[in-house]
């Protein structure tokens, strides 16, 4: 039976093959007793030396490496014929190769001599130092699953079989390998030449360290929301770290773990750690428990670099690189930046190629050059570097068993309000059909029912979204789904002649997320650049509602300039899309200027005085009032206007 070739097999086949033909080449020179130890090198000869000797010279005028007389012609290509071996000679006819081939016949003194040289040549072997095994890549495009991490050891990394027999043995710990685990001690593939003795760049650490810590930090508006967030901006800047073979990560989320686990973690990986890598963005109080985590790496001795990232850095970097407890920051995508950074900490790479990065330096900040927004084909995230089970929750608008997904980046819309638009992140999105390879996958490991997409626009691209839909349609998948979605999306469908509702109805789209932001054409047309109108806005919910999908509509309160009478447009707009059915679902959020985006500058001018320092930001809370025009009664109005699911399905109530 044929078995399945593995992804390493070829490589272990090509490295057996090569051990094959080195004995081979012993043979040839041991041939003849009496010169097999002249012609067997020396390890002080080096590697190089030996395997010059050990080949057959080449052309019929090379002498033997022992001192002798030439070799008759026509035998050159041989070094010796052994004594007491019939039918040694070549036959005629034949190429030199082939005569190396001939297999002679053997007396009974010929079979002693045989096995004197092998005997020879077993003991020759075990001099020579063992060719190198094919190196493991780590991660899974190599291995078609989540590589385990690999810990690195003293004088480089040590090969699972090693820790393996560390655990069947722990008093081995001292001891010295057995030699064929002592083999597979590999050098890092990165390593500098120098090895222990070259430090980090900065910080004077030693570049041994392998693990990268990346950091979540809590965000606080969980404790009011169903919004169960994992933290995909990080999963997607540590999977070119793993694929690579970088370096091994840890992730760590401050939505599922405290600070105690915090101090657990740096515990057990501080000293391994090539640095710490910390997103933040703007309000939710994030800013403040990345600082928190951070200040308690800090105190310790062997803290490595701590470089921050994410939507705030890319609007406020210069500010957030002056704080004393960040090292360093990376503007634009971390997918590109955060794999050259480690790069550069290990020696791999100068510090002033790193794309995007700043960092404080003595005599003046270190700009790397610019990082583009554009962040290539997005793809199957690391999803071993968290416990998944910890984020499937009840969600009443999708399955009782939900997931939260991002399947794109980047938004092609203007809202004027929108972190998107300082981000000028260019759209980059799975494929459709990987989307639902890598659902099915959780699904059945997970036994989740439901998913829900927190990309900026699922809808973005309209045949991506019609490819998912046919192809659960036409799978049979069972699953419910729930999407972000622009009015003008459908719009756009309609135009097309796609019928897309439709297909989400069919396909198990229970719930699609609208921004509308304001009731008022006047705020639509002119502050916000919505691109449609109250009217257009009524008609496409009627439609999301005519096809049994449940509409969930966001709106801002308090833009700069908003009058009364405006925000009236919007609590009446509320109403009436509350008379739909199913009843959507509606949430009304404070205006917060987003430091880059036009209305940003707008507020400023209108009287808004923003935070000048990381630490003022950290307060920065868009669940308050933030500008001067915005009231007591209008944020309690706001709150009154919010009417969300929150209760699980089970439940089957909607407050
Ligand atoms: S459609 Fe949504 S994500 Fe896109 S710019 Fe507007 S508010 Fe931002």
């Amino acid at each position: 039976m044929r078995r399945d070739r593995g992804p390493h097999q070829g490589e272990h086949r090509r490295h057996e093959r090569r051990q094959r033909r080195r004995a081979a080449g012993a043979r040839r020179v041991l041939r003849g007793p009496g010169r097999a130890h002249a012609q067997v090198p020396g390890r002080h000869q080096g590697p190089r030396r030996r395997h010059r000797e050990l080949r057959p010279p080449a052309g019929h005028q090379a002498r033997l490496h022992a001192p002798g007389p030439l070799p008759p012609a026509g035998r050159a290509h041989r070094p010796v014929q052994g004594a007491g071996v019939e039918g040694g000679d070549p036959q005629p006819g034949r190429s030199g190769a082939s005569h190396d081939r001939a297999r002679p016949r053997l007396g009974d003194g010929a079979r002693r001599q045989g096995q004197h040289r092998r005997r020879l040549v077993r003991r020759h072997l075990r001099r020579l130092p063992p060719l190198p095994l094919p190196r493991r890549p780590h991660g899974p495009a190599a291995h078609g699953r989540p590589a385990p991490p690999v810990l690195p050891a003293e004088g480089g990394h040590q090969h699972p079989a090693g820790r393996r027999a560390l655990r069947r043995d722990p008093r081995r710990a001292g001891r010295r390998c057995p030699r064929r685990v002592r083999r597979r001690v590999l050098p890092h593939p990165h390593a500098p030449p120098g090895g222990a003795e070259v430090m980090t760049a900065f910080l004077g650490l030693p570049a041994r360290r392998r693990t990268v810590i990346l950091l979540y930090p809590k965000v606080d508006h969980e404790k009011d929301y169903l919004y169960f967030w994992m933290p995909f901006s990080l999963l997607s800047v540590a999977k070119p770290l793993i694929d690579d073979g970088i370096a091994d990560v840890v992730l760590f989320d401050g939505n599922q773990n405290d600070a105690r686990a915090w101090e657990r973690l740096l515990d057990e990986r501080l000293d391994d750690a090539v640095c710490i890598g910390v997103s933040v963005m703007t309000g939710g109080g994030q800013i403040a428990h990345a600082l928190d985590l951070v200040g308690r790496a800090k105190s310790r001795p062997n803290c490595p670099p701590v470089v921050f990232g994410g939507p705030h850095v890319n609007v406020l970097a210069e500010q957030t690189a002056e704080h004393e407890l960040v090292d360093a920051v990376l503007v634009g995508p971390g997918q590109r930046s955060m794999p050259e950074f480690v790069r550069a900490l290990l020696g791999g790479q100068r510090l002033e190629e790193v794309a995007g990065l700043i960092m404080r330096r003595p005599d003046g900040p270190l700009r790397g050059p610019d990082n583009p927004p554009r962040t290539g084909v997005m793809g199957k995230y690391p999803w071993h570097l968290l416990n998944i089970a910890d984020y499937i929750r009840d969600d009443p608008t999708v399955a009782p068993r939900t997931l939260n997904y991002i399947s794109s980046q980047g938004c092609v819309y203007k809202c004027q309000f929108c972190y998107e638009l300082t981000y000028q992140r260019k759209y980059s999105a799975m494929a459709a059909h990987d989307i639902v390879e890598d659902v099915l996958e959780l699904q059945r490991a997970h036994g989740m029912s439901g998913v829900k997409f927190y990309d900026a626009d699922w809808f973005v691209n309209l045949k991506r979204a019609a490819a998912f839909c046919d192809e659960i349609i036409e799978r049979g998948i069972d699953l419910a789904w729930a999407a972000s979605i622009n009015p003008n999306d459908i719009r756009k469908a309609r135009r097309s002649g796609l019928d897309i509702l439709t297909k989400i109805a069919a396909s198990g789209g229970s719930r699609l997320l609208m921004g509308v932001e304001s009731g008022s054409d006047r705020v639509l047309r002119d502050v916000v650049r919505k691109e449609i109108d109250r009217e257009g806005i009524l008609d496409v919910a009627a439609d999301i509602a005519d096809h049994g999908i449940l509409g969930s509509y966001t709106f801002i309160i308090g833009f700069p300039g908003e009058t009364t009478a405006e925000q009236d447009e919007t609590y009446d707009l509320m109403e009436r899309l509350r008379e739909l059915t199913p009843t959507p679902e509606t949430r009304v959020h404070l205006f917060a200027p987003y430091p880059g985006t036009p209305l940003y500058a707008e507020s400023l001018r209108q009287g808004f005085e923003p935070p000048s320092s990381l630490e003022g930001w950290a307060r920065y809370d868009y669940y308050e009032s933030q500008t001067p025009w915005t009231s007591a009664a209008m944020v309690e109005r706001a709150r009154s206007g919010t009417r969300m699911k929150t209760r699980p399905a089970a439940s089957g109530s909607c407050p």
